[in-house]
């Protein structure tokens, strides 16, 4: 998450407020939301992004695996190749694989990942967010202008937001 910092005194922030705790400035000043309630959507927020870093885990160690066979192959192919041919062609041929499977390795990651996240997202965490802003009677432009605010442009809630 950014470091919030008060648009009144400067002072940086060290807790996710909705009020500076210096100047006790308001720092979402403009939606109609209770100021305890900006408070408990902003403990939300952080709890939603743990909860889609937590998928994302999840997910890396079925891709490491996944790429582990991969490398084995690799692996397995090169000492064939070394084996039973002599010649300089195939050591070019098993580095060009390498390079293959090294481009393959990280694009698998990054669809995967996207794809998990996506996929938590939609399969329950969105509903667990509408019954939740529902239930504080918050709307959803005023969560996302705060969600904006509070997290990281690369976080992995930032980047479903769109579709919320
Ligand atoms: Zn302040």
């Amino acid at each position: 998450m950014k470091t919030l910092q008060c648009h009144n005194c400067g002072a940086k922030l060290s807790q996710y407020t909705y009020k500076c705790e210096y100047c006790q400035s308001v720092l979402f000043a403009d939606s109609p939301l209770s100021a305890e309630n900006k408070t408990k959507v902003i403990q939300a927020i952080k709890g939603w992004e743990n909860t889609l870093v937590a998928a994302k885990d999840n997910n890396d160690s079925k891709v490491f695996g996944g790429c582990l066979v991969i490398f084995l192959a690799w692996g397995a192919i090169s000492y064939g190749i070394y084996r039973f041919n002599n010649s300089q062609v195939p050591y070019f041929i098993v580095g060009l694989l390498a390079t293959v499977f090294f481009v393959l390795f990280g694009a698998i990651v990054n669809i995967y990942e996207d794809k998990s996240i996506r996929q938590k997202f939609n399969q329950s965490l969105r509903r667990e967010m509408d019954d939740y802003l529902l239930s504080i009677n918050c709307h959803k432009t005023d969560f996302k202008n705060i969600a904006f605010e509070v997290l990281e442009k690369d976080s992995w809630l930032y980047k479903v937001l769109s579709d919320f």
